[in-house]
This record gives structure tokens, C-alpha cells and sequence, in this order.
């Protein structure tokens, strides 16, 4: 199939391929070109309340399916996914605008969650518990949540759909998808691709349309027993009060600010390695793109040096150019977002070393941006800058580092450089983050658990821990024995 097969203008309610019920539409843009490329339904309360029905009837069967029958259905959906990854890439590159050889990267990233939990999904065990009964037995089983409702963000349209409708099916919950107005084709690919692993109706159906009223009928609607969320903290936080009233199980993987630390005793040429991957991944727009960078007095001059001459090095374009690394912004008002990120700081003492303004190719294109002499007043040290812009901070004390690094409200992701084994482990255990990468710029992987630690979210996804999410404990005690 080609990128177009995929491209599908209708939502996937119980099976079916529908329009919105009053038939409206919205328009959706490639962000290269500002090229109207189609349209989908404007869904809302109604066709939400129908799709959740549609799963809440799947569910009944579904959920019965043995795991081998599961493991075997989520085979046939990775291969489905592989057999079509150039397809879906160009699609995904198409609404979103990254680089094909990441989108390459996300689409082959979704088939590995769907594989993972394929095997995860025959691992799910439950306890014998020794009873303080001698007549009784006390057993533990792990049943399926239920129909979960999932809602995904526009930088990782694939991939963040992965991993959730993943372990859904693997558990035996049906689900219903809300992915992000921006980039809805590569959600509602996912419609077609559970269609040709031949899931039954009504186990995965996917809306697009008001985020509002689709997300206010998944977070009220009792049949929705789980809410699994990735975007924004203040949406984030939206959603956990409005699913408080029906007391729905949720996951929230939020927003971040990651800090990136190079020590004086780093490997420097690593590090810089590690800083552009970590930075300018989908242009900077990932919840653990390296925010804030904190190099050692000793190196400090050094690393800019290098940040900056490797950072001009990034070509920018199209993302379907070849050689292209550095795509468009998703919108006008991230380029304006970023702008304003860089004019802050050149106002408040901020030293511009590269890039600092819109590509000379015009629309959403940003030049990749070095701003060295970064203080903690400047916005970028609080916000996610979500753009290529790396600020740098001095630091001199590794506790100063440290502090630094966890002056935040965030605690997603974070990342440092140091060739001191004794270091490695103190830092490490002081940063609180989620996730930490030593010595490593990206550490994502679907065998490790993702997720952040204050305001970056509730749960984990990916890993043996990531299933468990989709996972209800039941206690069963057998008496009379
Ligand atoms: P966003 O504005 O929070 O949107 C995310 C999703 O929520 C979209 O599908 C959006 O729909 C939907 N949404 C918006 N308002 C809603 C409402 N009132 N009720 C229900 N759903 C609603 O975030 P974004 O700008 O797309 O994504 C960027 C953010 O996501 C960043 O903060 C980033 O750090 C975070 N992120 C976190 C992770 C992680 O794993 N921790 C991964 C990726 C991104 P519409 O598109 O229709 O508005």
C-alpha cells in the first residue's frame, strides 16, 4: 500500500468508517507546505458516546480471547505495520513534518511496542499467596481494565498510539482513540492497519474532532474505566479532575524540561553528540528534548564552541528532501513561540552563538539556535521551549548542578556526561526524574518503562511495567477447602 491508502478522511466507530453525525469537517495541513492535504470528521459527544458503546460490546467478547490468541492477532499487527513502515512514514512526515528517516524511525519504534507486547501480553502472571487459613487458598489474578480511552499528541502521532492502544490489545481491553487534530492520519491509520490483522469490530475505534466534547464524554462516561493521556500538564491536570468523578484509572505522560549536565570530566566530543540528538530530534519538539543545557566552568566555553558549529551543520528542509534533519515547526504559532524564547534572552543578557530567527526558507522553518551565557531569569529555564533552541548555563559545583537540574515543577527526562563512576551513580540518584541517561542523549526504547515523576505524569509506558497500567489485581479466596 502507499501513503495514500492510509490517508483516511473518516473515524472507525464498532467498524464502521463514518463521518461526523452533522457532517463537519477540518481541514488538515502538511506544515512544509501549508498544502491542505484532506480533511476529518469534527466528531463530538455523540459519535464518542457511540464509539465507547461499540467497545464496550467488543469488550464483552474480547476480553475473553486467551492471551496466545492476543500474542498472535498483535504478530499480525506488527507485521502489518513493518510490511507498510515506508508507507506510513511518508504519511507521518506528510501531517507532521519530521524527517522521513525519522518518521522511518517512529513507525519502525510503533511496530516494536506491538511486538514487545505481544510477548508481554502471554506474561501476565498472577501470585498463590500463602494463606493464614488452613482451609482456605488465596489466589490473585490480573483481568483487564476495560475500555480505556486514549488521547495522543502531534509530535509523536505513531508512536505515542503504540503505546497505548498495545497494551490495550494485549490485555484484552478495547479502546477508543482520540488522536491530535494535527496529525489525525496517523492515528486513523492505525484503524487500518488492526483491519488487516483482522481485529474484530468495535475493539479499537478511532475519533477526530472537538478535543473538548470528545474528551469531556471519555472522562464522564462511566463505561471508560481507564484514561491514558500524553500532551500537555495543564491538559493533563484538565483531565485527571474530570475523571475524578467516575474514579477512572489514569496514565498521564505530561510535559517536561529536561536538563542536560556535561561535567568538566566528560567525554566532550560524546556529549555534543549526544546534546544534538537529544536537542534537535523532531526539530525540538519532544517532551525529553534536552531544555536546559548546564556545562562544567572548565568545558564551558568548549562545548558552545562545538554546539554551535555542529548545530549550523543541521540541514533544514522539507522532510521528505533527502539529507534533511531538521523539518518544519508544527505551526505558525510554535515558530512565534520559539521566536519569542530567543528574543527574551538576547534581552536579558543572552549571547546568540547560532541561528536566532526563521529560516531563510520561510513558513515554519527554524534555524537550529545556540544561546550561550543562559541565566535562570531568562523563560526557557522554566518553560518547554519546544523548538531548536539550546540555551547553555554555566555551572561551577556538581550540587549546584544538581540543584539546578531539579529546580523545576518537571521531571520527565534528564541527561549528563561524566567519566567518573562515582559521580555517574551520586547524580543519578539526586536528579528526580523519571528517566536518566548517562553518558546517552536518547534512551527510549519499549523494553525500558517511560515516564516522569512530578508534574510529568502519573504511570509508565513501554516494559513489563508499562502492561500493567491496562491491568485490574483481583483477589480470589477460595474457602471451605
Ligand atoms: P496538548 O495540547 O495537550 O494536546 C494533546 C492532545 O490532547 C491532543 O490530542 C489534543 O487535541 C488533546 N486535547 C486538547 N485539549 C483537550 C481537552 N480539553 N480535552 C481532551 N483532550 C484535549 O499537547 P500538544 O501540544 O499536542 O503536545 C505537546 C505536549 O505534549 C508537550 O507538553 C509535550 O511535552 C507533551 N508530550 C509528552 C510526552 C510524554 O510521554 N510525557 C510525549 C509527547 C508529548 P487537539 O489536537 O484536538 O487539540
Amino acid at each position: 500500500m502507499n501513503w495514500a491508502d492510509f490517508k483516511r478522511d473518516a473515524n472507525l466507530i464498532g467498524g464502521e468508517w463514518v463521518g461526523a453525525d452533522g457532517g463537519g469537517t477540518i481541514d488538515v495541513t502538511n506544515p512544509a507546505t501549508g498544502e491542505v492535504i484532506g480533511t476529518v470528521p469534527n466528531a463530538g459527544t455523540d459519535e464518542t458516546r457511540r464509539a465507547i458503546a461499540a467497545a464496550e460490546k467488543a469488550f464483552e467478547t474480547f476480553s475473553r480471547t486467551t492471551a496466545d490468541e492476543r500474542a498472535k492477532l498483535l504478530r499480525r499487527l506488527h507485521a502489518a505495520i513493518m510490511d507498510n513502515q515506508r508507507a506510513l512514514a511518508e504519511l507521518l512526515t506528510i501531517e507532521q513534518g519530521k524527517p522521513l528517516a525519522e518518521s522511518m524511525g517512529e513507525v519502525g519504534a510503533s511496530a516494536a511496542y506491538v511486538l514487545w507486547f505481544s510477548e508481554e501480553a502471554r506474561r501476565v502472571y498472577g501470585d498463590v499467596i500463602p494463606s493464614p487459613w488452613g482451609e482456605r487458598r488465596i489466589l490473585v489474578t490480573k483481568q483487564a481494565v476495560g475500555v480505556v480511552a486514549a488521547i495522543t499528541p502531534w509530535n509523536f502521532p505513531s508512536s505515542m498510539a503504540a503505546r497505548k492502544i498495545g497494551p490495550a490489545l494485549a490485555t484484552g481491553c478495547t479502546s477508543v482513540m482520540k488522536p491530535a487534530t494535527q496529525t489525525p492520519y496517523s492515528g486513523l491509520a492505525w484503524g487500518v492497519l488492526c483491519e488487516q490483522a483482522g481485529y474484530p469490530k468495535g475493539v479499537v475505534n478511532i475519533l477526530t474532532g472537538s478535543a473538548s466534547a470528545i474528551g469531556g464524554e471519555m472522562t464522564s462516561n462511566p463505561t471508560v474505566r481507564k484514561i491514558t493521556f500524553t500532551g500537555s500538564t495543564p491538559i493533563g491536570k484538565m483531565l485527571i479532575k474530570q475523571a475524578a468523578d467516575t474514579v477512572k484509572r489514569v496514565s498521564m505522560e505530561l510535559g517536561g524540561n529536561a536538563p542536560f549536565l556535561v561535567f568538566d570530566d566528560a567525554d566532550l566530543d560524546k556529549a555534543v553528540e549526544g546534546a544534538i540528538a537529544s536537542k534537535y530530534r523532531n526539530s525540538g519538539q519532544t517532551c525529553v528534548c534536552a531544555n536546559r543545557f548546564y556545562a562544567q566552568a572548565g568545558i564551558y566555553d568548549a562545548f558552545v564552541e562545538k554546539l554551535a558549529a555542529a548545530s549550523a551543520k543541521l540541514k533544514v528542509g522539507p522532510g521528505l528532501e533527502e539529507g534533511v534533519v531538521q523539518g518544519p515547526l508544527i505551526d505558525d504559532k510554535a515558530v512565534a513561540k520559539t521566536a519569542s524564547f530567543v528574543a527574551d534572552a538576547l534581552a536579558k543578557g543572552g549571547r546568540l552563538v547560532t541561528g536566532g530567527k526563521r529560516h531563510d526558507l520561510g513558513g515554519q522553518f527554524f534555524e537550529p539556535t545556540v544561546i550561550a551565557d543562559a541565566t535562570s531569569e531568562m523563560n526557557f529555564a522554566r518553560e518547554e521551549i519546544f523548538g531548536p533552541v539550546a540555551p547553555v548555563f554555566r555551572f561551577e559545583t556538581e550540587e549546584e548542578a544538581v540543584r539546578l537540574a531539579n529546580d523545576t515543577e518537571f521531571g520527565l527526562a534528564c541527561y549528563f556526561y561524566t567519566r567518573d563512576l562515582a559521580r555517574a551513580f551520586r547524580v543519578s540518584e539526586n536528579l528526580r526524574y523519571g528517566q536518566v541517561g548517562i553518558n546517552a542523549g536518547v534512551i527510549t526504547t519499549e523494553v525500558a518503562p517511560f515516564g516522569g515523576v512530578k508534574e510529568s505524569g502519573i504511570g509508565r509506558e513501554g516494559s513489563k511495567y508499562g502492561i500493567e497500567e491496562y491491568l485490574d489485581v483481583k483477589y480470589v479466596c477460595v474457602g471451605g477447602l
